[in-house]
């Protein structure tokens, strides 16, 4: 049984916090009860539920594993004010303690050799530094396309990835940069990672340029809405 296979739901205590920047906090959770099950990987991600700080409520969200030391996770939050988690996320943390539910999601890097086209926003952001940070040896040539959060990347060898940073300027819509960056490359070799995640429209946008101008098939790429404007815990 793989470790996606099993899914577990156990209580975690916040025992690290860590301001990454204007739009991250980093938490550092310590799961009880789940020893030796490996909650992250490309792309995997857990169930955070945490207790709303205004109204005393539940909810569950979706948070990437940014990364797992034996029974601790980090997971990279953005700070957009407007949601239980993000205004949890914002309140005195250190001791609380909440649930996390996985791992879920997550995907296996194809051959070496393949080259990968990986976008999205901030929310994207923790994803995308977790493909970077386990390509196999002997990838292809690598393009994340960020609009905001390029801060969350961990380092990366500039001979074989570039690293697009689209840079919003006050009052632009989230992920309205994207498809015109997206646009603007090649259209990718076949066999191509093509991975893209982030606000639901503009994800819409990105999957139709994909079908309908790059003449993609729907399996040829994965483009998921991580969040919706105007529609609390989005989901697809
Ligand atoms: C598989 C998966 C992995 C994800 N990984 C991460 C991650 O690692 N880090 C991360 O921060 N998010 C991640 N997300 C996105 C996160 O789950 C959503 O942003 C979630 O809606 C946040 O919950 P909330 O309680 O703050 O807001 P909600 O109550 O869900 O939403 C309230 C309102 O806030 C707005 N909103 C929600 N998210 C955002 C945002 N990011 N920016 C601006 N406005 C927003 C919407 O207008 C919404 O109407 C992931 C989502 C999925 C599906």
């Amino acid at each position: 049984v793989t470790a996606r296979a099993v899914r577990h739901r156990v209580p975690a205590s916040v025992v690290d916090v860590v301001r990454l920047s204007e739009t991250f906090v980093r938490i550092t959770l310590v799961l009880g009860g789940a020893g030796g099950v490996r909650f992250d990987g490309p792309t995997r991600w857990v169930k955070l539920f945490v207790t709303d700080p205004d109204t005393g409520a539940q909810a569950g969200r979706a948070y990437t594993v940014r990364q797992q030391r034996f029974a601790e996770i980090d997971l990279d939050i953005v700070l957009h004010g407007g949601g239980p988690v993000a205004r949890w996320a914002e309140s005195p943390l250190l001791g609380e303690v909440v649930t996390v539910a996985g791992p879920r999601g997550g995907f296996t890097h194809p051959a070496p050799g393949a080259a990968y086209l990986l976008a999205g926003d901030e929310s994207a952001a923790p994803a995308i530094a977790s493909i970077l940070g386990s390509l196999p040896d002997g990838h292809g040539r690598v393009t994340a396309v960020l609009e905001g959060g390029a801060d969350a990347l961990p380092p990366v060898d500039p001979m074989r990835t570039s690293v697009c940073s689209l840079q919003r300027s006050a009052g632009t819509r989230k992920g309205s940069l994207l498809t015109p960056a997206l646009r603007a490359l090649p259209r990718p070799s076949a066999g191509s990672v093509i991975w893209v995640a982030g606000e639901a429209g503009a994800v819409h946008e990105a999957r139709r340029l994909f079908l309908d101008e790059w003449g993609l098939d729907r399996g040829a790429f994965s483009a998921k809405g991580y969040w919706k404007y105007g529609e609390a815990d989005h989901r697809e």
